[in-house]
């Protein structure tokens, strides 16, 4: 058999840490290795199989679309691209009116940050320390850590830096010459971090007095991954400007940044496009997901999410702090031996990612049920009392 691995390291820049393991296929919530051994998909490649690997409707629709047509420039009109705009700005709502579709999260917010550019006419930005945008220059510039900056310092613009979940220093950097404060509804990258209800609210709130806009980065908090269709709806927001990607085209690269009428009216023709970019290929993908993520999808996301949570915080255990999250956006945090517990849960056949320095992240694919939780719950228990020390 042809060692695939061994090809992967030679032949593909070593941006990625190797996990050892060679994936060929997917069904349901399993991942299937060269050998033939199914993996429990706790981690749905960082959040974009939404309802998991092969989902007949998603790949019915994906496979039609295929035979009829894959990609059309934006400059023409094309039936599923304006549909899946129109449902998803209703799906989205709060004032929010147009769709700009591209095809990564991290193109996403680099429209985003244009956008605001040209409805406000300012370049200074505020992000949040241990936030994560992405890492293309633009939205480089808004993630925090000096791991993925320094190398390409200096970065655009002018970028200050706040504490998360925390009004003071954010009211204190805002000025009348910001153009927008970008920050995620629940910080994933850096450890699945939930803020305190009403934090967003407050700094809408707080923006709109400076005159500078919000750009809520929901790549990987939105399309139903917290149980809402955006983690930010329950604050019953008016948003300017919000990012989606990950599993919105249902595992078709994509980015949409969404926008109010009012910047939608400052962003001039030409100023910023994508070959790509609402190809119709990911534009059905977008209305098979739309179409999945419905009510009862929401309302089982939050009751399964609920229960692994439950779940992992009956786990008794003197490495772990604590465990959190919201919907099916969870996380442990360890006080050491993170990169243990994953290795230990993969050789356990579960699949699980990091976050931060010491968070065990899961993100599962939508269809998870409770007898999924239960395998997952009993293999990371045992995972956890062989490590824990004593
Ligand atoms: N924003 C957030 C909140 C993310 O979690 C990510 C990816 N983890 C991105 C942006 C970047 O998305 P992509 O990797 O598709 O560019």
């Amino acid at each position: 058999m042809k060692d695939f691995s061994l090809l992967q390291k030679k032949y593909i820049v070593p941006t990625y840490p190797n996990r050892g393991l060679t994936f060929v296929e997917g069904e349901g919530v399993y991942l299937k290795d060269i050998l033939g051994e199914k993996y429990l998909d706790l981690m749905t490649n960082y959040g974009v199989n939404l309802f998991g690997y092969a989902h007949p409707a998603i790949t019915r629709r994906l496979a039609d679309q295929l035979g009829r047509l894959t990609t059309l420039h934006g400059s023409f009109t094309n039936d599923v691209r304006t549909e899946a705009a129109q449902r998803l700005v209703g799906r989205c709502a709060g004032g929010l009116a147009r769709a700009f579709f591209s095809n990564s999260g991290a193109e996403a917010n680099e429209a985003g940050l244009k956008f605001a550019v040209l409805a406000t006419g300012k370049k200074k930005f505020i992000r949040c320390r241990n936030g994560y945008h992405g890492k293309t220059l633009g939205s480089l510039s808004a993630t925090d850590g000096k791991k993925y900056r320094e190398p390409f310092e200096p970065l655009l613009w002018h970028f200050t830096a706040v504490a998360y979940d925390e009004l003071g220093e954010l009211e204190a950097a805002l000025d009348h010459e910001t153009a927008a404060f970008i920050v995620e509804p629940v910080q994933g990258e850096s450890g699945v971090l939930v803020p305190r209800e009403g934090y967003l609210k407050s700094a809408a709130e707080l923006c709109r007095s400076k005159g500078a806009l919000l750009i809520l980065d929901e790549v990987q908090s939105g399309t139903g991954r917290t149980g809402y269709f955006l983690a930010s709806h329950p604050e019953q927001l008016s948003y300017d400007l919000i990012t989606l990607g990950k599993g919105l085209a249902g595992g078709i690269p994509v980015g949409a940044t969404l926008v109010s009428e009012s910047v939608a009216e400052k962003i001039p023709r030409s100023s910023h496009t994508s070959t790509f970019g609402g190809n119709p290929l990911a534009a059905a993908g977008i209305l098979a997901v739309l179409d999945l993520l419905n009510d009862d999808r929401l309302a089982s996301i939050r009751e399964v999410g609920d229960y692994f949570l439950k779940g992992l915080k009956t786990i008794k255990s003197g490495l772990i702090t604590e465990a959190r999250g919201k919907g099916l956006m969870l996380g442990v945090e360890v006080r050491e031996k993170r990169d243990d517990v994953l290795k230990e849960l993969q050789r356990a056949k579960v699949l699980a990612i990091p976050a931060g320095e010491n968070v065990v992240r899961f993100l599962p694919p939508y269809i998870l049920e409770k007898t999924h939780v239960d395998e997952a719950l009993e293999k990371i228990g045992s995972v956890f009392s062989a490590l824990s020390p004593g």
